[in-house]
């Protein structure tokens, strides 16, 4: 029985990782970066949609500092050629040869062309007491008296102011119009006040500037006095137009710096708008450009509903993919457990099998090497198996094997303790760290527990299924290796064969 060839390579070849599969928390860190990647995927979307709105209100500001621009420019160049038409007048009425003049000739000296503009009234010149002297618009002039009109007691009270622009105001002269007026004032010369030359700009000129200017339903431009008195504002509300807004908050924003922009709720209907406004650096005027941020940003709000959301499924669907995978990771990681329990186990006593075997000895004899412990090793023979197979059939055989490994099994408790299927009716068990005494001990239990199975065997001299046990064991001190004790354990064996069968026997130490 003890011979070479029973300890093949396979036995004693390691195999040095039990555990060849992936570790067992691969699933949850699929999730999590699945989880992660899918929050980067938010975060960037976030990111961008955040950096899109920015973009949003820089370009509404845009919009509204180039309209800004555009409407003042407009107004200066035009209240430039008035000034120079209203200069011209100044100059002209000073002059005793043009005064001079028949009324015709003198007023196609004093008027030039640009009197006769659209939006533009009548070119006046008051005298001292506010009464028409010269009339672009008629001749004889038209009567009328305006030395209640502020373009006028400021030009009388204020020697000093130079062009003056007046605020909203109704024409008596072209029927109730709302106008502003640009005033002069007329001196002798001693320096006394002699009147006054006016140009009046009716505001539909402004109206018609703004028109067709669109800022969403919630916007608005206004032009406003440097006096906070409203000029003129689209959308058009007669109301509001000689409006003094001058104690108003957003007013004093307006004061507060040449130009700029804000964003505030309006107390009116409680909208948040962005406010841009310009003083004019040459006239006393404010163009102030309003936009609804509900307006500023509903484009953007429409495609951020749209990104925003297909990004929020999409990074549900990675994280539910990623739960599908690792799901699915764990599965196939039992199977392949299960597999790999099957591959490692004897299919008919449900013990180590003989590669499995090989392993657990590698392993626990290095252990034992390193740690200098005892070692001890089994050897079981079920006694004439052979002829029990021929008296009761294989399949009686295959019982009495199963029942012979489970008595082997129950009869080794400790964790590091192992029994395996050598082959055929064999077993061997690993005992570590156990010396000959106790692994003796263990072996008789065995032996009487397959004895007390009571197995009917009429052909053995017991009557009943038995089994032989060589036990081997190593001792640091001994320089020996696992083949060597294997081989011992089952030299012990055929001893207890040779003297009888059904009993442990030892193996003399070396
Ligand atoms: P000994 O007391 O000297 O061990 O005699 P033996 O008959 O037990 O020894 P031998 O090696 O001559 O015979 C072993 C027999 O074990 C051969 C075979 O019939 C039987 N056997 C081996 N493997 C199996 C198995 O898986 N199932 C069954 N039913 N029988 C097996
Ligand atoms: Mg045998
Ligand atoms: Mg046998």
């Amino acid at each position: 029985m003890a011979t070479e060839n029973r300890f093949s390579p396979s036995l004693t070849t390691p195999t040095p990782s039990r555990q060849r599969f992936s570790a067992p928390n691969t699933p949850n860190i699929i999730v999590l970066c699945g989880t992660l990647i899918a929050l980067v995927m938010v975060a960037l979307c976030a990111l961008v949609l955040y950096q899109g709105r920015l973009d949003a209100l820089d370009r509404a500001r845009d919009t509204s500092r180039n309209l800004a621009l555009l409407a003042e420019r407009d107004i200066e160049r035009n209240f430039e050629l008035y000034e120079l038409s209203l200069q011209a007048v100044v100059e002209g009425v000073q002059r005793a040869d043009v005064i001079a003049l028949p009324p015709q000739l003198r007023n196609d000296v004093l008027f030039d062309r640009a009197a006769t503009a659209r939006d533009l009234g009548s070119i006046l010149v008051l005298d001292a007491n506010g009464q028409i002297v010269i009339d672009s618009g008629s001749l004889p002039p038209r009567q009328g008296n305006f030395a209640d009109r502020r373009y006028f007691t400021v030009q009388r009270d204020h020697p000093d102011t130079g062009l003056y622009i007046s605020s909203p105001y109704k024409s008596r002269l072209r029927g109730g119009a709302p106008s502003i007026a640009l005033s002069r004032r007329l001196s002798h010369p001693d320096g006394s006040f002699a009147g006054v030359a006016m140009i009046a700009v009716n505001l539909e000129y402004f109206r018609n500037l703004f028109a067709g200017l669109s800022l969403g339903p919630h916007g608005a431009v206004s032009l406003i006095g440097q006096d906070g008195v409203m000029i003129m504002r689209q959308p058009f509300d007669a109301n509001v137009i000689g409006r003094d807004i001058s104690h108003a908050d957003t007013f004093r924003h307006f004061r507060a710096a040449e130009q700029g922009s804000f964003s505030e709720i309006s107390s009116i209907d409680g909208r948040r708008r962005l406010y841009y406004f310009r003083n004019f650096p040459k006239l006393p005027l404010i163009i102030m450009v309003a936009e609804g941020e509900d307006d500023i940003y509903a484009a953007w709000h429409r495609r951020a509903i749209i990104i925003g959301s297909s990004m929020g499924v999409l990074a549900a669907g990675f994280i539910a993919l990623s739960f599908v995978l690792a799901a699915q990771f764990r599965r196939r990681m039992r199977a392949e457990s299960e597999l790999q329990l099957l591959a490692r186990t004897d299919g008919l006593t449900g013990l180590h099998n003989r590669r499995t075997l090989g392993e657990i000895l590698d392993q626990e004899w290095r252990r034992a090497c390193r740690t200098r412990s005892l070692f001890s090793l089994l050897f079981v023979d079920i006694d004439r198996f052979k002829a029990y197979n021929d008296a009761y059939g294989h399949q009686a055989g295959d019982d009495a094997l199963a029942a012979v490994a489970r008595c082997i099994g129950d009869n080794i408790r400790r964790p590091g303790d192992t029994a395996a299927r050598y082959g055929g009716e064999e077993f061997v068990v690993v005992l570590p760290d156990t010396p000959p005494e106790g692994a003796a001990h263990i072996a008789e239990q065995i032996r009487a527990a397959i004895s007390d199975l009571s197995i009917e065997h009429a052909g053995s001299e017991f009557g009943r299924v038995t089994a032989s046990i060589g036990l081997a064991s190593w001792r640091p001190e001994r320089d020996d290796d696992v083949r060597s004790l294997i081989r011992a354990a089952d030299e012990a064996l055929y001893d207890a064969k040779a003297s009888g069968r059904n009993r442990v026997m030892r193996a003399s130490p070396a």
